[in-house]
């Protein structure tokens, strides 16, 4: 009994209660350990930084529950999207992180805009859509903290460049 409470607690703990995804402080817990892995098996890893596009303007028109539900659709189509071994984290508010294992960069481009279209094309809780822009980076030697950066620098390129995108470096 104690052995399960201790697993509903840790999952209350490793879990954004909302979506269910990782949260923030074991988001990067998880990208160090999967940096780990690749330095290890010698395999590549790539991260997606993806952040709802004008999103203050949903709660603003629809009130904070509503934008929650709002964030909850987003992170099953993100997930709905990815590769069950891949790992989705509520990063903040309407930002995410995808860490993607055995995953080079084009391959992880090739996601970043699958993912983009389909949040696109849904419609969400009362008919709502929203866009969504991300930032795609992979690991080559640097940092978790580093490579994360990489990932949000392309993200600020994609909201700057008219959003509903994604970038990549180069
Ligand atoms: P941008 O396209 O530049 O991303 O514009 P934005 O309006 O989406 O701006 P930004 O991402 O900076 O703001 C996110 C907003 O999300 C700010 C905050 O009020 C709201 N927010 C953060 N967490 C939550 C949450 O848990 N629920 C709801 N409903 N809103 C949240
Ligand atoms: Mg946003």
């Amino acid at each position: 009994v104690i052995e399960q409470k201790n697993q509903i607690l840790k999952e209350m703990i490793t879990r954004d209660p909302m979506t269910s995804l990782l949260n923030h402080d074991n988001a990067f817990r998880a990208l160090q350990d999967e940096i780990n892995r690749a330095k290890r098996i010698g395999y590549p890893v790539s991260v997606i930084m993806a952040d709802i596009d004008d999103f203050k303007a949903v709660n603003d028109r629809f009130g904070y529950q509503i934008g929650d539900q709002v964030i909850v659709g987003v992170a099953g189509i993100i997930v709905g999207t990815c590769r069950r071994t891949d790992i989705v984290c509520r990063y903040g508010g309407d930002e995410y992180m995808l860490i993607l294992p055995d995953t080079f960069m084009k391959e992880a481009m090739l996601l970043a805009d699958r993912i983009i279209k389909r949040v696109e094309g849904t419609e969400l809780i009362n008919g709502i859509r929203v866009t969504l822009s991300a930032g795609v980076s992979e690991f080559d030697g640097e940092p978790p903290k580093e490579l994360i950066f990489k990932a949000d620098r392309q993200l600020h390129r994609a909201k700057h460049s008219g959003k509903n995108r994604a970038c990549f470096p180069g």
